[in-house]
């Protein structure tokens, strides 16, 4: 038998915000003791008031807009009513009919998977239970802090693509600074419905939902829960699939439920029957006035948006004429893409200051510090598991290594040998260089450099004549032309002597 594949996601992320949601209490779940950042608001004490945090609004706004969604101006909170014991007031701050963004899309590989809403919530508290113990604990320090759940229509058709929606959404959620989005510290989480429907039997919906074509019963959706990596989303919906193939082929039914799924081998299995939306008595959070936002704050907000991801890639290949891996690479955390266009504008600087055109070399120099950033300082970052933002190199450093290998001063080898040294306690390429010796003589084919400056002369002949009969700034020319055709190879003092020489 064969089937349609329908998947949706629902991925909740925890805004970075300074202060929770509802409370001035510091946001701050991972580093602080427990129940350290409460209060009578997040503790959820009778008679409290919540105030609605400005900041996780206009983050939630710039998102949506980043997503190309449509932003209500007027938008409002609902209680979403459950008892658990990591919820300390009953019920869930939460939107129900008026989030706060709707009918975006996320392209991935040329699909434009449609979203169907991104609102903001509360997060719940954090149960432990200590191994061995018959008690468990609750640290609140979690509970009120401010959470943006987004919710794709169900038109995903296979496991990668919806890995792939996740990392990218992820990216995003980096490049907008609105949220760390780790997944291992669980300030992403990401949920899946898999269904599987018997070929042309079903249509979507206008709710953000499937429907029967033909008057047939649909088969029953499942909802993943507790994915801990992007890996076993991959896992846990191919394992899902092969599950409820081989359910339906033996003629039984799909049972609704929400199953947890096991981090190494994405196996899924039953938690518990799904509640509908019914069950949760949605109703308006009568102590959070409507909240309305206006054109100009809407395009405060889209100006703030810059340079995406995929963007960037584009742009990455397009003007530094890198390959798509390595692009994607640079651009997959903001700081690197950052730090890799800070080195490339060192090195337009350095470029620059020796006369030489930037046009000339931009690509080479571009591609050579794509290419060593991504291989030999990855493997360094990896093996000490340090972030490119606390590097000890300077990209100003990085650039002079990069400047060093290009102009064939030190070879390869030597390269990694200082870029280690520099990796550990940082210093001056140059001057590393130099202490160990490592530099190349270039002198002896200083009869090549002539013969190079020669022939470059004898293809210019007027500007030479011209230079020849006083026209002085016609000397950066040359220079230019002999530092490209030789990579920089070669001192510039020594140029200015020869072609000062040459009669
Ligand atoms: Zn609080
Ligand atoms: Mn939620």
């Amino acid at each position: 038998m064969e089937y349609d594949v329908i998947i949706g996601l629902e991925i909740h992320a925890e805004v970075n915000t300074k202060s929770k949601m509802f409370c001035s209490c510091l946001n701050d779940p991972f580093n602080s003791e427990p129940n350290k950042n409460t209060c009578p608001i997040c503790l959820g004490h009778p008679g409290t008031l919540p105030k609605a945090n400005k900041e996780a609004i206009e983050k939630i706004i710039l998102l949506g807009l980043a997503l190309n969604c449509e932003i209500n101006k007027l938008s409002k909170f609902d209680r979403k009513n459950y008892f658990y014991p990591d919820l300390p007031k009953g019920y869930q701050i939460s939107q129900f009919d008026l989030p706060f963004a709707h009918h975006g899309y996320l392209e991935i590989n040329k699909q434009k998977i449609e979203i169907t809403r991104i609102h903001l919530e509360e997060d719940t508290g954090k149960l432990n239970h200590p191994t061995g113990k018959n008690y468990t604990l609750i640290d609140f320090n979690r509970a009120g802090v401010p959470l943006i759940e987004l919710v794709t229509e169900p038109v995903i058709e296979d496991a990668i693509t919806a890995k792939l929606f996740c990392q990218t959404y992820q990216q995003i959620l980096q490049y907008l600074k609105i949220s760390g989005a780790n997944m291992e510290k669980g300030e992403m989480r990401c949920e899946a419905n898999v269904s599987l429907q018997k070929k042309g039997s079903w249509e979507r919906n206008e709710k953000g939902g499937i429907s029967s074509k033909n008057g047939e019963k649909l088969n029953s959706k499942v909802e993943i829960k507790n994915i801990n990596s992007f890996k076993s989303l991959e896992k846990a919906i191919n394992f899902e699939i092969k599950r409820q193939s081989e359910i339906l082929n033996r003629g039984e039914e799909v049972l609704a439920e929400t199953r947890g799924c096991s981090d190494n081998t994405g196996e899924t299995f039953s938690q518990r029957i799904k509640e509908s939306s019914a069950d949760y008595r949605y109703f308006p959070e009568p102590d959070i006035l409507p909240i309305s936002t206006d054109d100009k704050t809407i395009e405060e907000l889209r100006f703030k948006i810059g340079e995406l991801p995929h963007k960037k890639k584009d742009r990455f290949i397009e003007q530094y004429n890198i390959s798509p891996e390595i692009s994607e690479t640079l651009v997959s955390d903001k700081d690197t893409a950052d730090w890799f266009e800070m080195v490339v504008s060192e090195l337009r600087e350095w470029t620059e200051s020796l006369g030489q055109s930037w046009e000339n070399q931009e690509i080479k120099l571009a591609k050579m510090t794509a290419n060593w950033l991504t291989s030999e300082l990855f493997k360094l970052l990896k093996e000490s598991k340090t972030k490119i933002k606390d590097l000890k190199i300077t990209a100003e450093n990085f650039a002079e290594l990069i400047s060093l290998i290009y102009q064939e001063k030190i070879n390869s080898t030597s390269g990694q040998k200082i870029l280690k040294i520099i990796f550990e306690k940082g210093g001056d390429p140059s001057n590393i260089m130099k202490d160990l010796g490592l530099e190349q003589n270039n002198e002896e084919s200083s009869e090549d450099l002539e013969n190079i400056i020669k022939e470059i002369i004898s293809k210019n002949p007027e500007q030479f004549e011209d230079f020849k009969n006083g026209k002085e700034s016609l000397l950066q020319y040359f220079i230019g032309q002999v530092m490209a055709e030789t990579k920089g190879k070669y001192n510039p003092k020594k140029i200015i002597e020869i072609i000062k020489s040459i009669k």
